[in-house]
């Protein structure tokens, strides 16, 4: 299968002042109630990043309200860093207005701020819900931002309207090389030692191959030849410039990853060993799921740790915990600053691209998971009796299969989450996110 070097960066951000209705469209792009709305408890894996697709091109959205909720004062200067970060890493801006309360003095800034970018911005007027609205959003003309896109977050009307729009702004992207090798990107939250990795690994000049810079876009594929494995390294913006500024609030960090997760094959996810798996580390590891890259855990720092007997063991255990339900994960303690098990490292994300492109014979498919679910077929359901009857792997980029059955309508949740462990079980997909699909056969 060949790997394309090909950026893809289809990032939507939805910014605007707290209460505006972003997380409200959010959820509706991405069919998702799970953000929302009292968020005093911690962050959990959904709120900011999601995808949808529109006219078959996919895009990826990112709601900057997120992380931040109160009154306009308190987090004026926290929604200034956010936009800005937005416009840095996003290819395209909704800006948000409220017209229930009309231009507010944050409004202008925020528009100012936009107005000095060279991103494109639509001005989207939300919670337009009845025509008598539509008139009242005339007013937002005022903020130099040009044509206004009516829409009511919350029953969907104008929404159709506003993504033909992202999608005429939105340049498809264009492909730029084919190169049959894997596209490894490091991440992890500041600070967890990613630079020092990739020093690590390529402090000798004369390792890398070629430097691969996108046509158009920011992010870069450096070609190495390491350990007698050849892959490309995909530079993270943030890394390159090392601009400090803001670099501890959760929302830079996913932003800043992003595009590199979504131009890799496999994410190296570098956690900090002293501070263990936080709710940013949760969403940058969400962000490679929801991509569907390979996965692999480097918990960094392993040499400040006081071992005992069970330590590495007890940690693991930890993450896992907070992974659930996607455990399936290649964990490896290293220290970077020892070059300790670095080696070790890249050869697993070189394994778990393997294992990410494999491709299963019908016929053993068959041969292994039938009986499975003979053994153990679906619980009936209001009296119907669900017969799987064939499973095929479906000619997708990542691994996902398709269960043929009389009635996969009834086929539930546990049982899909079985299907995959036993899959799991029986082939080999430790980092790899996969799929399972019930069909009418
Ligand atoms: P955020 O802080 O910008 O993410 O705003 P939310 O999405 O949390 O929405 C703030 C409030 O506005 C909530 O009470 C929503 O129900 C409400 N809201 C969002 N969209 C609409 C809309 O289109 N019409 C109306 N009437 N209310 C909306
Ligand atoms: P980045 O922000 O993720 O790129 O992190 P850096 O590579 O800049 O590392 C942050 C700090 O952690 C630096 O002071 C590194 O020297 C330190 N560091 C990185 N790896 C290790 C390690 O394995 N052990 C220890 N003790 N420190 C490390």
């Amino acid at each position: 299968m060949q790997a394309k070097i090909n950026e893809v960066a289809n990032i939507v951000a939805i910014v605007g002042r707290p209460n505006v209705g972003k997380s409200t469209l959010f959820n509706r792009l991405t069919k998702t109630r799970t953000a929302i709305v009292d968020s005093v408890a911690g962050v959990t894996r959904d709120r900011i990043y999601g995808k949808f697709d529109w006219v078959g091109r996919d895009f990826s959205v990112i709601d900057t309200g997120g992380y931040v909720r109160g009154s306009d004062d308190v987090f004026e200067g926290e929604i200034r860093k956010q936009v800005e970060i937005a416009i840095e890493e996003a290819n395209i801006i909704l800006f948000l207005v409220d017209t229930e309360q009309g231009v507010t003095g944050m409004d202008q800034e925020v528009a100012m701020l936009l107005r000095k970018s060279k991103k494109p911005v639509i001005l989207v007027a939300n919670k337009v819900d009845n025509s008598m609205r539509q008139t009242q959003s005339a007013e937002f003309y005022s903020l130099g931002l040009g044509e206004i896109f009516n829409i009511s977050a919350m029953n969907g009307s104008g929404t159709g309207e506003l993504l033909d729009e992202v999608v005429k702004q939105v340049p498809e992207d264009v492909e730029v090389e084919d190169l049959d090798i894997p596209k490894i990107a490091i991440v992890g939250r500041p600070n967890a030692g990613k630079s020092s990795f990739i020093n690590a690994l390529t402090g000798e000049e004369r390792n890398i191959v070629t430097e691969i810079a996108g046509t158009t876009r920011d992010s870069i594929h450096t070609r190495y030849n390491l350990f007698g494995k050849d892959f490309l390294l995909v530079d993270t913006a943030g890394l390159r410039k090392k601009t400090k500024v803001h670099e501890n609030l959760e929302f830079y960090s996913v932003m800043r990853s992003v595009r590199t997760i979504e131009n890799s094959d496999v994410c190296v996810l570098l956690l900090d060993a002293t501070r263990g798996l936080e709710s940013q580390d949760l969403s940058i590891f969400s962000l490679a799921e929801k991509n569907k890259k390979g996965i692999v855990i480097l918990v960094n720092k392993w040499d400040l740790v006081e071992k005992e007997t069970n330590t590495a063991k007890e940690y693991k255990n930890k993450i896992l915990q907070r992974l659930e339900p996607f455990t399936d994960i290649p964990i490896i303690f290293v220290s970077v600053l020892n070059k300790q098990r670095i080696f070790q490292a890249v050869e697993e994300a070189m394994n778990v691209y393997s294992r990410r492109e494999q491709r299963i014979a019908t016929s053993k498919l068959n041969d292994t998971m039938l009986p499975i679910i003979e053994g153990n077929p679906p619980p009936a359901s209001k009296g119907k009796y669900v017969k799987i009857k064939f499973v095929t792997q479906l000619p997708t980029r990542t691994p996902s299969f398709a269960f043929f059955a009389n009635l996969p309508q009834y086929v539930k949740e546990p049982y899909k989450r079985f299907i995959e462990n036993k899959l799991r079980e029986q082939f080999d997909f430790t980092g790899v996110p996969i799929q399972v699909y019930f069909r009418q056969k």
